[in-house]
């Protein structure tokens, strides 16, 4: 397969060893995505078939995890199944995330079972944990090759009053929910994390790492072997019901369909108002440093673990997979920004847990879109026969390749294609039409919120 990423992303792949300073100072008037330091290892990706077919039993609209799930799902249940994209394959967050793969489910047991009862709580849970498994063992039994480590996550408290709360959840967790972890006191901190900038935390073994582009790369391999077609530079402009079917209009002619998947989470537009309605795109926004001394990786990041902490505006980071560097991500700015902008405001809150790094700059600075939902679960389901599954609130690794796969399923009339998340309410606002005009205050609040803890923390250690 050869691959050809043929949007503004890919052009930027080229320059790809632009220094940090020229990025920097690059125009910030447009909110560009920015470089994507995973698409330097997959050279680019293509569509596998130039148009669409124009009549096929279903047709995918969304072509990142979900999107190929789904329809890899379909396809190998014998219905002749259509991808189609905006961009180039894979353009969406598929491609440009951090690479850290969890179980997924924000609500704690407490909260679900105070909405939905002691059973359906712990199966919506349970669904999260058998996300995280069943990623990992799709990659190791299609052979992709894509650095997927079951690695652990270190999760950081940024306060001891937040590593009391942690370990208290783990704990339950471990107790309620049989999940394993390893608690990490402040003294013992640095055999996990090279930093003094936290207050201890705690480890969660099963949680993996990998490379979410080659994963791509290797999803997309699968779908085109499985007879999926898989289109780009194709968006979805309208959707209409006809005779028992769908026609969907795309720049390339109607497309008919029996059945209709909408796969486009953090991007979702007004194709299917209502879908619009329930989904809340967030930017969040990421680094790749320069390539660091091994010594220096080594005593960051000793144990080659995921990382993330307790801020509410949360930190993510990692090495890369072949630990040059820190791909060190978050929500830096409480307005939609460039990356341009974004870098510099990353790079400050990396040195401030990482002073070390001061002395390094960066080559890439990037952006991408998630969904939120109102109750932060993911949900899968159908409107007026339309069917989607979105909503994965910035973890979708493991949850969107598992309900996608499931929704596929569903589309089949497979009975295994059952989840928990069926018949959940999809839940909107009023005067929420899919334009977040919330966000930047609520964002603003939280950061100085975490920021202002960061500090009194500091200044009592
Ligand atoms: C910077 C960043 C870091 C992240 N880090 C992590 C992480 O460490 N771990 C984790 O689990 N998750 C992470 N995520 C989230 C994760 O990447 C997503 O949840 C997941 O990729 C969602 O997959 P998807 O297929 O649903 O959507 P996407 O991969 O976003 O694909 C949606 C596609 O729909 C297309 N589209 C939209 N409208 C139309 C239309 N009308 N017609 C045709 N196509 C259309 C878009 O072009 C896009 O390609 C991160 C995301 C970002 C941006």
């Amino acid at each position: 397969m050869e691959r050809v990423f043929t949007d503004d992303a890919g052009k930027n792949m080229s320059a790809h060893r632009r220094s940090a300073h020229d990025m920097q100072t690059a125009p910030t008037g447009g909110v560009g995505d920015g470089k994507v330091y995973w698409h330097d290892g997959i050279g680019l990706l293509q569509s596998t078939r130039a148009a669409p077919l124009d009549a096929v039993d279903v047709l995918v609209i969304g072509s990142g995890y979900t999107g190929l799930h789904a329809a890899i799902a379909t396809a190998r249940g014998g219905r002749s199944t259509q991808v189609i994209d905006t961009h180039s394959p894979g353009w969406g967050c598929s491609t440009r995330n951090g690479g850290q793969i969890s179980p997924s489910i924000k609500p704690t047991l407490a909260e679900l079972t105070r909405k939905y009862g002691a059973e359906r709580a712990m199966a919506i849970r349970n669904e999260g944990h058998t996300s995280l498994e069943w990623v990992g063992d799709f990659i190791k039994s299609e052979g992709i090759d894509c650095a997927y480590r079951q690695c652990g996550r270190f999760h950081a408290a940024h306060t001891p009053a937040h590593f009391r709360e942690l370990v208290e959840d783990t704990e339950r967790l471990g107790r309620e929910e049989g999940v394993p972890f390893e608690i990490v006191s402040r003294g013992d901190q640095h055999k996990e994390l090279g930093t003094n900038a936290y207050f201890g935390g705690v480890v969660l073994t099963r949680h993996a790492s990998l490379d979410p582009a080659k994963y791509y790369a290797g999803l997309l391999q699968v779908a085109k072997d499985a007879g999926v077609a898989v289109t780009g530079n194709c968006p979805a402009l309208d959707v209409k019901q006809e005779g028992g079917g769908y026609s969907v209009t795309t720049p390339m002619g109607q497309i008919r369909a029996e059945k209709v998947i909408i796969a486009t989470n953090g991007y979702t537009t007004d194709l299917v108002p209502w879908v619009q309605r329930r989904v809340i795109p967030i930017g969040t926004y990421m680094i790749a440093t320069d390539p660091l001394p091994k010594a220096l990786i080594d005593r960051l990041f000793p144990k080659d673990r995921v990382v993330s902490d307790t801020c509410k505006v949360i930190y993510y980071y990692r090495p890369s997979p072949d630990r040059t560097r820190v791909l060190f991500g978050g929500r830096v700015s409480a307005d939609e920004t460039n990356p341009a902008v974004s870098g510099p405001k990353l790079k400050a809150d990396m040195c401030r847990i990482f002073p070390e790094l001061a002395d390094y700059g960066y080559t890439h600075s990037w952006t991408g879109t998630v969904a939120f939902t109102f109750d932060t679960l993911a949900h899968l389901g159908q409107h007026d026969g339309i069917h989607y599954a979105m909503g994965y609130c910035g973890s979708g690794i493991g949850m969107a390749s598992y309900l996608g796969m499931r929704l596929g399923q569903q589309l089949l009339g497979d009975p295994d294609g059952a989840t928990a998340f069926d018949g959940l309410r999809f839940q909107t606002r009023p005067l929420y039409f899919g334009n977040p005009w919330f966000l930047p205050s609520v964002v603003r609040y939280y950061r100085l919120r975490d920021h202002w803890q960061i500090k009194r923390a500091a200044t009592r250690s």
